[in-house]
């Protein structure tokens, strides 16, 4: 390669820049973290483990790993597990299983970095007992309602707790006992002291520390007491030595609590300069999927989806089964890029990304997906004729797919029109078009049932015009359809998703999403398919010609009895 093909080669490599990318350039220059034995960008995923992941953490995974990659940093996995009542080990195999499959590892040459913050909790405790000794924080009693009213609001200053200024000791003393299960939930908590008065509700004493007799999915029944959130996540960080913290924009107000709790730390002598900074980027909102756990986990429990690997599902999972690569997502993240304005992304954006990734990978394949009959009545009885096609249409070297024509083949039923419309270039009486790979046959008339229905259609061949011999330049046809033989074509479970809301943006602006459903997100149909179809693994994508692209089911589909799930369509028909 020329040096200026490399450098042409670099650049689209190159990954766009973005404020964040201007930021570690910045710092890099400047030698910010420059710190003995550790790389100068560390970032992290950190999802708390109370449900699968969906596809606006993919994008925060591609964010995070994307920029340790580039700089040649390193990302943590790192579990937020703070919460154990609504945590379980079933969320955290899902996660660790969907950032895998996503393509991102955080095992590198320096070790594994997979980390889990109830391992800290030790270290949050001691924090917490430095912050009551050092006067930052003390043990609160009131009532949760007094509490609540004394908090102020946006335009009205909170009130100073009665036991705001209880002395150190007697504050040390309780926590002490909070943990040792002397209390019930509720009783006391411990606070940060801040400023009461603080327009950033967030500052005024933010709670740190409550009692919960709960038992915790990884450390039993060791602990009473939790860390709050927003006390223990920027403690996550300066533990792990993280430089660039990276947010969605609903954290921007916690970013001076943020600051404050590692502070106090690094003064107590726990944290040392440089500590981590905290940065926020706006959410991927897209159109027509909802990304709310919660919301996500009401269409389980209702049973609006199959589970949370339903193929219709936002989830990395139900993206996954849907059939879509991890590539393709990777792409659609790259393309939608970073920045701090809140927006919506259009459906047809990971659509399109999907169909750029699978079209030079997928093999074709033929399937006729409303099959009516098509009877060549002038074609030797009982005789099967070779035919073939490419693999894929771009890579000869891919080989050959076989099948057979015979005198009974399945159409689609919209290839015929008894009477065709204007510009209608398939079948109808009188009417000749070349059957792909195979011959050119005219139309010559059809059959009806009682009940007006079309039963079959019957068309003659010309028995010199097949598909790659000489004597096929000699037909002229407009129209050219697909089909299958009805000797060995193999029938097939084709499951015809849509998007599940009828409505772009299903959550927002205090709307109903679960009354914006649409009722045909599901399509199954019996469907014929070409005979090499039958040895097909689960979990393989390909295109079916002039339908889209199909993925044969994880979970249903088996070797002889092949099940298929759309993907998406060829052209974006996306809202339309
Ligand atoms: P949900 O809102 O669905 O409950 P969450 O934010 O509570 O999700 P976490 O497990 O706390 O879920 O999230 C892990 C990380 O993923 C966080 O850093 C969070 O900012 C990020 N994240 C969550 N949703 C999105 C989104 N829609 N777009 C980008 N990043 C997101
Ligand atoms: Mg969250």
């Amino acid at each position: 390669m020329s040096n200026d093909n490399k450098n042409k080669a670099a650049e689209s490599a190159a990954p766009a820049s973005n404020f964040l990318r201007n930021i570690i350039d910045a710092d890099l220059a400047s030698g910010k973290y420059q710190r003995e034995g550790l790389p100068s960008v560390i970032t992290r995923f950190p999802p708390e483990p109370n449900g699968y992941l969906h596809i606006g953490h993919a994008k925060s995974i591609c964010l995070n790993f994307g920029l340790a990659r580039d700089y040649e940093g390193r990302c943590h996995l790192r579990f937020d597990d703070t919460n154990p009542e609504k945590e379980d080990q079933e969320y955290v195999d899902t996660i660790i299983d969907s950032v895998q499959w996503l393509g991102f590892d955080w095992n590198r040459a320096d070790g594994s970095h997979l980390y889990y913050a109830s391992d800290y909790f030790d270290t949050f405790y001691a924090i917490a007992e430095y912050l009551i000794q050092a006067g930052h924080a003390y043990v609160d009693s009131q009532s949760a309602e007094d509490m609540a009213a004394n908090r102020g609001d946006f335009s009205r200053p909170g009130v100073n707790s009665p036991f705001r200024d209880r002395p150190a000791s007697e504050s040390l003393d309780l926590f002490r006992r909070m943990k040792a299960g002397e209390f019930q939930g509720g009783e006391h908590i411990v606070r940060a002291k801040i400023d009461m008065a603080s327009p950033n509700m967030n500052m005024r004493d933010p709670a740190i520390y409550r009692i919960r007799h709960a038992h915790h999915h990884r450390t039993g029944d060791k602990w009473c007491i939790y860390p709050m959130y927003d006390f223990a996540h920027p403690l996550e960080d300066a533990i792990e030595k993280i430089t660039h913290s990276v947010c969605t924009l609903e954290f921007q107000d916690h970013r001076p609590f943020y600051d404050w709790v590692i502070l106090r730390a690094a003064e107590g002598g726990f944290f040392q300069q440089p500590v981590p900074q905290q940065y926020e980027f706006a959410r991927l909102n897209l159109t027509y999927v909802v990304t709310s756990k919660r919301k996500l986990r009401q269409l389980v429990e209702q049973n609006i989806v199959s589970g949370w690997d339903d193929p219709r599902m936002p989830t990395i999972v139900g993206f996954r089964r849907r059939g879509y690569t991890p590539e393709a997502i990777q792409l659609f993240c790259e393309r939608i890029g970073v920045s701090k304005a809140d927006g919506w992304i259009d459906y047809s954006t990971i659509e399109g990304a999907l169909r750029d990734d699978l079209d030079p990978k997928a093999p074709r394949a033929t399937a006729v997906l409303r099959p009516l009959k098509l009877i060549i009545d002038n074609f030797p009885e009982n005789e099967q004729i070779a035919c073939s096609a490419p693999v894929h249409p771009h890579h000869p070297e891919r080989g050959l797919r076989e099948f057979t024509i015979g005198k009974e083949l399945w159409i689609e039923a919209e290839d015929f029109m008894e009477e065709p419309v204007k510009g209608y270039f398939r079948l109808f009486p009188g009417n000749k078009v070349r059957l792909r790979y195979g011959y050119v046959v005219e139309c010559t008339g059809f059959d009806k049932d009682a009940d007006g229905n079309i039963t079959a259609v019957h068309c003659e061949y010309f028995p010199d015009s097949k598909s790659g011999t000489p004597g096929s330049a000699n037909y002229k046809v407009k129209g050219n359809i697909h089909w299958v033989n009805a000797a060995d074509a193999v029938q097939a479970e084709v499951r015809l998703y849509d998007r599940l809301f009828t409505d772009a943006t299903p959550d927002a602006g205090g709307k109903d999403f679960m009354t914006l459903l649409n009722p045909n997100s599901l399509e199954v149909i019996q469907a014929y398919v070409e005979p090499g179809m039958a040895q097909v693994e689960p979990d393989t994508r390909l295109q079916f010609e002039r339908h889209g692209y199909f993925v044969t089911d994880r979970k249903d589909s088996q070797v002889g009895k092949p099940v298929f799930n759309r993907i998406t369509t060829l052209k974006d028909s996306f809202g339309k």
